[in-house]
């Protein structure tokens, strides 16, 4: 059995006083931040001056900051109030963004080149509080968090309770760490817990799907049912709402007051920032809000699309393309927003199949789409995007452009499957005719479930709808669900 970490972000509540202290201890982070990196400054300085070997050591090895710690303790007591892991771990965070500044400086980091660390400022991004070892300076009670703060004046530790509403998802489970943070004046805990994997089961149902830029997928699997799901198009109405807080917040004013920036000791540097106006605050807060509900919501879907087709299937097969704009230029933005949302749907596919010991594979794509699933023959200049269904020149049979691509899909993975199960052969109850698909069904993946429609045989909606995993909160009427399916 393997073991996985995985992350559960609980929200936490408190009264004033409590969150009163918790912002006290996140701004004494903060502050000891600011106070190291004004202290790297003049290491920096030194170093390029004398090489001192002792400036170096402190500034770019992994726990020279942490080791300077003790006598900053000594020097600024009032740092105690604080335990000793969130402390520590700030120290080292500030080293690791020194040591990802240098190896991004030296191009020994891929990706975007990564700036000095900067001052931070509190009331802008909260200081999250990094308690780095299991049961130390934290420990869950019923439904709360006791969280061990520092020592006090009168060298008392001291504690804040909290409540974890959510603290049953915690039974039974080895919490690793935990992250206090706060976003948009909301708090939460984040543990990382450990998960023991269970062995994989043999495969009979699988399912074969064809990503692409119609709906999200269509699949076909080996009982010689096709599915078409559905884009998450209800996405687009946050998309048109994003898009009209950032309008609002944009034509406020950015630049409203000047003021001077000050180092850690509250000294004036010389060089000023300024503060927006307060409706620019005020629609960057709601934009900031709006996209956070996006990203739940979408989140939300890729689990539950997940969750359903591994309740149906032991083995989930997906194409390795991914759709792209192709230099179109007004669809491009949605282009991309669906090719990254394609990328985190096969993340979700892979880590819900590795969660309840199925399979998850990608095949390799090319040529799914112009060869004939019947007779193999390959239109070799390709199917144009727009043809939706076209006729198979040598051997005259109909095809639905993406189920024609699942069914090729579908025996790459059945050829793949062998090998990719690390030697270990899965026992597939083949023997379906992949030529002849018996059904069709329309899958929509809303927030609040996945709705299923049967198609019939020749693609129309002609029966029943089934509801799904149907969750909580449903805002729309099953009619809203239904007209999703007019251009399906
Ligand atoms: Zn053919």
């Amino acid at each position: 059995m393997s073991k996985e970490n995985l992350v559960l972000k609980l929200k936490l509540e408190g009264t004033d006083s409590s969150i009163a202290e918790l912002n006290g201890q996140s701004r004494i982070c903060n502050w000891l931040y600011n106070h190291l990196l004004q202290k790297c400054h003049e290491l920096k300085s030194e170093f390029i001056h004398s090489g001192s070997p002792e400036a170096s050591k402190t500034l770019y090895t992994k726990r020279g900051l942490r080791n300077a710690l003790p006598k900053l303790k000594q020097e600024h007591p009032f740092l105690k109030v604080v335990h000793s892991s969130p402390l520590k771990n700030t120290a080292l965070r500030l080293s690791d963004a020194i040591q990802v500044h240098q190896k991004s400086r030296k191009g020994k980091r891929k990706g975007k080149q990564v700036g000095w660390p900067k001052f931070r400022a509190w009331k802008q991004n909260w200081f999250s509080l990094f308690y780095d070892e299991p049961e130390k300076g934290f420990k869950i009670q019923d439904q709360t968090l006791v969280l061990s703060l520092g020592i006090g004046e009168d060298r008392k530790r001291r504690s804040i309770t909290l409540n974890l509403p959510e603290a049953f998802l915690l039974k039974n489970k080895i919490v690793r760490n935990l992250r206090i943070i706060s976003e948009l004046g909301q708090y939460y805990a984040i543990f990382t817990i450990q998960k023991e994997l269970p062995v994989r089961k043999s495969i009979s149902k699988i399912i074969a799907l064809d990503p692409n830029h119609k709906n999200l997928a269509y699949g076909v699997d080996t009982n010689g049912a096709a599915i078409e799901i559905a884009s998450p198009k209800w996405l687009k109405n946050y998309d048109k709402r994003l898009d009209e807080l950032k309008s609002k917040r944009d034509s406020c004013n950015k630049k409203s007051k000047k003021l001077p920036v000050t180092d850690a000791k509250g000294i004036p540097t010389g060089k000023e920032f300024y503060l927006p106006s307060k409706n620019w605050a005020k629609y960057d807060h709601a934009l900031k809000k709006a996209l956070r509900k996006r990203r739940e919501q979408t989140k939300t879907f890729m689990f539950t699309s997940a969750h359903q087709l591994f309740k149906n299937y032991d083995c989930v097969g997906i194409g390795d393309y991914t759709p792209n704009g192709e230099g179109i230029t007004t669809p491009m933005r949605r282009a991309m927003n669906n090719r990254s949302l394609n990328r985190r749907w096969k993340n979700t596919l892979a880590w819900v199949a590795r969660k309840s010991g199925k399979t998850f594979i990608e095949f390799d794509e090319k040529g799914t789409t112009r060869t004939c699933h019947h007779c193999l023959h390959v239109v070799e200049q390709g199917i144009p995007v727009t043809l939706r269904e076209w006729q198979c020149p040598q051997c005259q049979t109909e095809h639905i452009r993406d189920e024609n691509a699942a069914i090729n899909g579908l025996k790459k993975v059945l050829r793949d499957l062998p090998q990719k199960n690390e030697g270990k052969h899965p026992s597939i109850v083949s023997g379906s005719d992949l030529a002849f698909v018996k059904e069709r069904w329309a899958w929509c993946v809303l927030p609040s479930g996945v709705f299923i429609h049967s198609r019939g045989q020749n693609g129309e909606v002609i029966r029943n709808t089934r509801k799904l995993n149907r969750g909580h909160d449903s805002p729309r009427s099953k009619a809203d669900h239904l007209v999703m399916y007019d251009h399906v």
